[in-house]
Order: C-alpha cells, then structure tokens, then sequence
C-alpha cells in the first residue's frame, strides 16, 4: 500500500476516503517542521500541501520513494517544479477547484471598495456619521481590468459580465479570445492602466510577473482605480501601493496575498483604519464549498495516480 504524508489541512470526508486507499500521516502543522519533514520525506511515495509547505530542493532530495505531489490549491510557486520534473516527480494541483470562491471575493471587495464600505464603517464605529461627506459609487457600468487570463481570471470576467461591467483582459501569452468570449476585449497592461476602474490580478508567481505592478504602473493608472490581488503578494510592489493610494493614484485595495504571509509589522504599521482597503489572511479561495471540492478533486488524482 503507497505511504501519503500531508503537511497542511484538508477536508476531513476526503481524509476518510484516502485512509481506506493508502497508508497515511497527516500533521497539518507539519509545515512548520522543516527538519522533520526533511527527515521522514524518505518514506513517502506520495505528498499533499497547500502553500504553505515549501517543497524545495533540499526536501524534494532526500524524497527518494516519491511520485507524486497533490497541491490542495493552484499556485505552484511553493513547489520546485522544475526539479520534480528532473526526479519524475508528478505534481498534481485543483486547477479550477476554488476559482468560484476566488471569482466571488473579487467581486464582493470591488463593490466594497467602490462603495467605501470600509471608510462608511469606521466612521459610523468612530459616532462620526459619515453620510455627505465620502463619495459613493456604482459598479454597474465600471470597467474592469483582468490581468492573468487563465482559469480564475476568467471566472472573474464572467461574474463581472454578469454585473455589468465592461471587461478588459491582459495576457501576453493568449493570443486571441474564445468565440464565446466576444464581450471581453482583449487589451494590453497599459490600456487596463489607463482605462480600468477596477484592477484584478490573476498571475501566477514567476520571474516575470514579480513586482510586475509598481510605481511606474500606479503612475499610468488615470482613472484612481481599485486595486485587488488575490494572485501572490509578490506580484505587487506593496510599498508602492501604499504610496499610491496615499497620492490618490488609486481609490482602495483588497489585498488577501502578501510578499510576507503572515504581514509583518513594516506592512501594517503603514496601514490605517481611515483607508479604503481590506486585507485578509489568503483565504479568497478557501470556503467551506472550495475546501471540499479541492480536497475531493486531490484524493480522485491521488487515488487514479496510484491505481
Ligand atoms: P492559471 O494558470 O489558469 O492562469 C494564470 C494566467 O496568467 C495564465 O493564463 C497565464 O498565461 C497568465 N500569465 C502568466 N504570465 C503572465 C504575465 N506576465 N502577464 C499576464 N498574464 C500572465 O491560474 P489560475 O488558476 O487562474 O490562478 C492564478 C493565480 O491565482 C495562481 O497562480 C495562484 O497564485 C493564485 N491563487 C490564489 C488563491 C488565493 O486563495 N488567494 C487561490 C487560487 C489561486
């Protein structure tokens, strides 16, 4: 029977179902313990991690009996892939398995930030009643600007559709758009700069996306749009964000990646209460629905992997 370790959570049905397959150990902080997990990888023919987990060189070395590597997520950026390809290691992730739940917090904190909500909060918890004096706006008729058109950016378009706003989609590696996908204009980064109310990011983490949005692109934007990244924090240069938004460049953020997960105290030290903007914890794509579907999706490729 082949040996499964996991390193991070997963939904606990799924769990079930891969203990009556394989022999298992799951630790859910075994993240944390990179010494151990570098010492008992040996054993394992098969790994499943979320982002945490950093399968790097010096892990995947010492995985002698290793296949294949579940990704209870998308992004790759955590994992070297280059070198599971040098050992034959499979890496499997759910691709498309959270793009709904990501799709909806897009949305749900575009509205949020184009509203204010969070600036109408803290002035009415202040006893301030803020009514005149922030501006609100519709999203109805926005234009927002896709920047990654893969599986989650296109969710994104298609929920964006669906309330009315007018789409822009940036990717340099799609060359032309589907038959179904007339109502979406294929654009370069600049004309979203220029042209976008609304800003999503949709990338994954690599040389070339790295710090991608920095001052040079806030320095284009004309429209003080939105900003969202619920790509990986990295894709952001994050003090020229916070630079951007105080020079009015920009309107409001949502961030729910950063380049240091958690955000240290350089980071939110710089943020106030009094901002347009929403932080969260990594969690645009985990939901009780997404955590299901990911985890059932991961244990089916496992189990087919291993038959
Ligand atoms: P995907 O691979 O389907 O799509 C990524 C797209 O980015 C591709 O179409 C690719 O061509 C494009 N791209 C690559 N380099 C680019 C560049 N320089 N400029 C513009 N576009 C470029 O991936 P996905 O499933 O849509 O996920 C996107 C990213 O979202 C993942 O890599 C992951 O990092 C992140 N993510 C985060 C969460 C979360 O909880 N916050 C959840 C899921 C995914």
């Amino acid at each position: 029977m082949a040996k499964i370790l996991i390193t991070e959570f997963i939904n606990q049905d799924s769990l079930n179902d891969l203990n009556s397959s394989f022999e298992i150990n799951f630790d859910e902080r075994l993240w944390e313990k990179k010494e151990e997990l570098k010492e008992i990888i040996k054993e394992y023919d098969g790994l499943i991690v979320r982002n945490k987990t950093q399968v790097n060189k010096d892990i995947l070395s010492n995985a002698n009996n290793l296949k294949f590597i579940g990704r209870l997520g998308v992004g790759l950026d955590n994992i070297d892939t280059e070198f599971c390809k040098t050992k034959n290691i499979h890496v499997q992730p759910a691709t498309g398995m959270n793009a709904e739940s990501v799709a909806e917090y897009v949305i749900s904190s575009s509205m949020s930030l184009i509203k204010k909500i969070p600036m109408f909060h803290h002035g009415t918890v202040k006893g301030n009643w803020p009514r005149t004096t922030i501006k609100s706006a519709e999203i109805n008729k926005k234009c927002i600007g896709i920047v990654g058109f893969g599986t989650i950016g296109r969710k994104v378009a298609d929920y964006s559709l669906k309330n009315d706003l007018n789409v822009l989609a940036y990717d340099p590696y799609i060359k032309k758009l589907d038959d179904n996908e007339k109502n979406y204009k294929l654009s370069s980064i600049e004309e979203i700069f220029e042209d976008a109310d609304i800003i999503s990011l949709h990338l994954p983490l690599t040389e070339e996306t790295k710090n991608l949005i920095n001052k040079s692109s806030f320095s284009k934007m004309q429209k003080q749009p939105i900003i969202i990244n619920t790509s990986r924090g990295s894709v952001v240069n994050e003090n020229d964000l916070i630079d951007a938004y105080n020079q009015n460049l920009i309107s409001g953020f949502a961030l729910d990646v950063f380049e240091n997960e958690p955000i240290t105290k350089d980071f939110y030290e710089r943020i106030t209460s009094e901002m347009n903007c929403i932080l969260t914890p990594h969690i645009s794509g985990v939901t009780t629905e997404s955590n299901i579907r990911v985890s059932n999706f991961i244990v089916k490729k496992a189990i087919d992997f291993f038959k």
